[in-house]
């Protein structure tokens, strides 16, 4: 080939790059400057955040720091290996018993990611003779763990228990004795809706089909001392599999399964993400079990005392009803209007990157407001006022529109 002529690999990924710009959806990293917080650094510019998953704060917490710099200066930094070859080191048992504490379960494994969490743990859980029933609306991972675990995949609408019950009576008909795993949120990442939780642990015991909830969005915020949706709706103890991430409210990196100590000795041995996968560093984990501490401490209920005030607060502004946690969807359907109203908002100085597909559906695209615990509420009351401006894009926070 000669010199300076495109590369093959360079002229397909570009004419598909251009497919994906044309069609709205192209997507560029944007670079931050100073510590995860209420207010960043966009483009050398002080912005207010609204869209980051550090709900409490923790994320930039002086404790998370301490903890994990006393894990570093003890046992260094990487861990070196996979867990099950010398990389468990007390950093992570530590965090596993606490987890394992605080979830009031017999054991807790931890990965390292939610996304790894998922796709090892579904995929080792089932196989090509199973089947995974999900809500349509489940976070990519979990669509993949099901995708590879080659199990027959049926989808039920967002919530809809009914579609649920029958396709678990359709599992039991086509393939009896299998096994049926029902995949679902506690709160949904892109939505902020709750899933009907007792309803749906009484139709998988109805049918014996097993339940992986995940609880990305709801650990550390919702029920008591933050242990999640399964403890408030009080069905914890009949939930097989719960997921839980350490990156969002947690504010470390990184996610559990919490379960049995059967279902944990079973993951350490099949679950390919974390036998292949090298142990996150015990800094981290050191980090983690910090903050598991926090978030059941009475600092947490005071964190989490400031997170619900400013939930409130905001959608008193916007006289928008209440989310189940600490997510605010706002609609604004097509792809173009949701970055319009992103660049403009971020113009405005707020920081609320628009949502577009494949995160959610084609054009469903929104602007996703999530609140936390450390911002002001100054910076609330000033965002409903900006959003007030944009109800042109975004029908989807008309209350806005109708108090400016
Ligand atoms: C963020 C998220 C994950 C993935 O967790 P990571 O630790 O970020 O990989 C899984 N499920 C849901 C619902 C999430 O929002």
């Amino acid at each position: 080939m000669a010199e300076g002529s495109p590369k093959p690999l360079d002229g397909a990924l570009r004419e598909e790059l251009s497919r994906i710009e044309a069609a709205g959806l192209l997507r560029k990293l944007k670079a931050l400057g100073g510590p995860q917080g209420p207010r960043v650094e966009v483009d050398g510019r002080a912005v207010a955040n609204f869209s980051s998953n550090d709900y409490l704060g923790l994320a930039a917490h002086p404790a998370l720091k301490e903890a994990a710099m006393e894990e570093w200066e003890r046992g260094g930094f990487g861990a070196g290996a996979s867990r099950l070859v010398c990389g468990t080191l007390r950093g992570h048992s530590d965090l596993e018993e606490a987890i394992a504490d605080f979830k009031g379960t017999g054991a807790a494994l931890c990965f390292g990611s939610g996304y790894a969490a998922a796709v090892g743990t579904i995929a080792a859980l089932c196989g090509k003779d199973d089947v995974v029933v999900l809500d349509k609306l489940s976070h990519a991972c979990l669509v993949d763990g099901a995708r590879l675990s080659g199990a027959a995949i049926r989808v039920f609408p967002h919530n809809d228990t009914a579609k649920l019950d029958s396709h678990l009576r359709w599992a039991a008909k086509a393939k009896p004795g299998c096994r049926v795993l029902v995949v679902a949120e506690s709160i949904y990442s892109m939505d902020g809706d709750a899933a009907p939780l007792r309803e749906i642990v009484e139709i998988k015991e109805r049918h014996g089909a097993w339940l992986f909830l995940d609880e990305a969005h709801a650990v550390g915020v919702v029920g008591r001392g933050g242990r999640g949706l399964a403890d408030a709706a009080g069905v914890a103890d009949r939930i097989e599999i719960q997921m839980g991430t350490l990156g969002k409210a947690l504010g470390a990196h990184g996610a559990y399964i919490a379960g049995s100590s059967v279902l944990r000795d079973f993951l350490v041995n099949r679950a390919r993400s974390f036998v292949f996968s090298t142990a996150p560093p015990p800094p981290v984990a050191a980090a983690a079990r910090k903050a598991v501490e926090i978030v059941r401490s009475a600092e947490g209920d005071g964190l989490r005392g400031r997170l619900e005030s400013n939930v409130a607060r905001f959608c008193q502004t916007l006289g928008i009803s209440r989310p189940a946690a600490a997510i605010v969807p706002l609609l604004a359907g097509p792809e173009a209007a949701a970055v319009e109203a992103g660049a403009r908002l971020l113009e405005a100085g707020f920081f609320v990157p628009a949502i577009r597909y494949p995160t959610v559906a084609r054009g469903a695209a929104r602007l996703r407001v999530t609140l936390t615990a450390t911002q002001s509420a100054e910076a609330i009351d000033a965002l409903g006022v900006a959003l007030g401006e944009l109800a042109d894009l975004l029908p989807g926070a008309r209350g806005a529109a109708s108090q400016s």
